[in-house]
């Protein structure tokens, strides 16, 4: 017999029980004790500490049995539950001539299950091992450990559960409960959509000046979730102080239980590094969201001559057509990765199709991009006339305006910019939106702090490097 099979009867017949059950109803009715009379009762806030005395009244049979798991864990032995079904619950010690007892039975026309018989002695030794350490208690135990820091590490956590219960905890136990307790914490996906309007509420007392929207559709009744905008005041301030006047654009699917899509703005720092500016969580990509989404960003960054700016997209569905609506005069590059592939599925595969794309891409001078265009053509004749209808301003450095001081030709910024929260993208909303707030946080202070203990002089060190490189040629 398995030590923990809940439901073995191997010491207990059926009829044992039942003779039990009536010997110990007797004995409570003629005993005239008063701790009986009126008996304690199990308080929640013992469950860790349970301090038993007989006739005490548990509000379940689970809360007994929780208590009873602790008893074995702060005193050290292995206690299996030989009896467990409606009406009782007995428990008794592993060591097989070790008298320690404990009987509870439910009370009739309640859930209350009553400590009907005890022995608290054991005649066994405290052990090390004891089998009653489950995950699930120690993930409700130790939840509290990951609340102000979820990126614990299992080590240190599984050291100090050890220190304080003083039982052997597996390596992956502690694994399975710090993943247990995260997802404890974190609460369903459901009831994260519910208490999403407090969450925004309270972004916006501890973010002043923040642009935080929360837009939701009524279904036959039903208030249900349809957008949420976010762009925090300090990457407002920041974008406005120093970035370059471009700006990456993209959407990416997410991954929780009810799907949605990711929207990102990334623009381009002093130092050419991204720097995220705002974000969004929608139900669909479509060219509805994006003209709300940049219509909200256009509001946010002060945009009021559009044609200084420059937007950088992978063409995602709906985009083109809500560019047009709120930044007509803008210009529009398109990743040049995303060109060429799309130069490959029209049948121009190979290296040197590929060479010739992105030597036309990187021409500096209107008319080097008109000679590695004539190299195009000698190539094949079809493949220069594919680019007829994709103007050179939107992928090559030769025709791009100077406005944005920018010759990016990868939408690099939100591909990388996607790839750092690649965690977040399958966790409940608020949990997602909070990773990406303190990524945000963390990454704009130390950036700050870099800044201010290493960098030397006027220029930020990859523009230095950058002139040096250039100098040499
Ligand atoms: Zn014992």
């Amino acid at each position: 017999m398995a030590p923990f099979d809940l439901n073995s009867d191997e010491e207990y017949s059926e009829d044992d029980v039942v003779n039990e059950y009536e010997i110990e109803e007797h004995r409570v009715s003629e005993d005239d004790d008063d701790e009986v009379s009126n008996p304690p009762v199990f308080n929640s806030s013992m469950v860790y500490d349970p301090n038993f005395v007989l006739g005490m009244k548990f509000g379940t049979k689970a809360e007994f049995r929780k208590a009873v798991q602790s008893h074995a864990i702060s005193t050290k032995r292995n206690l299996k539950f030989v009896k467990n079904d409606k009406i009782r619950v007995y428990v008794r010690c592993n060591e097989s001539d070790c008298s320690w007892r404990m009987n509870a039975l439910k009370m009739p026309k309640e859930d209350t299950f009553q400590l009907r018989e005890y022995n608290p002695n054991h005649s066994c030794p405290p052990t090390f091992h004891v089998k009653n350490v489950k995950t699930g208690w120690l993930s409700e135990r130790y939840a509290h450990k990951f609340q102000s820091d979820p990126n614990r590490h299992v080590k240190g956590f599984r050291l100090d559960v050890i220190n304080d219960i003083r039982c052997h905890v597996s390596k992956d136990q502690a694994y399975r409960a710090k993943v247990k307790a995260l997802k404890m914490l974190e609460g369903s996906p459901d009831a994260q959509y519910c208490k999403l309007w407090a969450y925004v509420e309270e972004l916006r007392n501890s973010n002043p000046g923040s642009t935080i929207m929360l837009g939701s559709d009524n279904e036959n009744g039903e208030i249900r979730f349809s957008r949420l905008y976010v762009c925090f005041d300090a990457l407002k301030k920041g974008f406005l102080l120093g970035c370059r006047r471009i700006i990456g654009v993209d959407g990416c699917h997410l991954k929780g239980p009810y799907g949605g899509v990711l929207l990102t703005v990334v623009g381009t720092d002093p130092n050419n590094n991204l720097y995220p500016i705002a974000y969004a969580i929608v139900c669909k990509e479509m060219r509805e969201t994006w003209e709300w989404f940049l219509t909200a960003l256009k509001l946010d960054l002060e945009i009021v001559r559009p044609h200084e700016y420059t937007f950088m997209s992978d063409k995602q569905k709906g985009l083109i057509q809500a560019f047009e609506e709120a930044f007509p005069d803008s210009e529009h590059r398109f990743c040049v990765r995303h060109l060429h592939n799309n130069f490959k599925n029209a049948g121009f595969r190979g290296i040197s199709f590929k060479n010739a794309l992105w030597k036309a891409a990187r021409a500096t001078t209107e008319g080097e991009f008109a000679d590695r265009m004539k190299e195009m053509r000698q190539l094949s004749e079809n493949a220069a006339n594919w680019f007829d209808d994709k103007p050179p301003n939107q992928w090559s450095r030769s025709h791009f305006s100077e406005h944005n001081k920018c010759d990016m030709l990868l939408n690099n910024v939100c591909e990388s910019f996607n790839s750092c929260i690649l965690d977040a993208r399958d966790k409940p909303i608020i949990t997602m939106s909070e990773w990406i707030r303190e990524f945000l946080m963390k990454r704009l202070q130390e950036n700050r702090d870099k800044a201010q203990s290493r960098w030397k002089g006027r220029l930020c060190p990859k523009i230095k490097k950058f002139l040096k490189k250039t100098r040499r040629k």
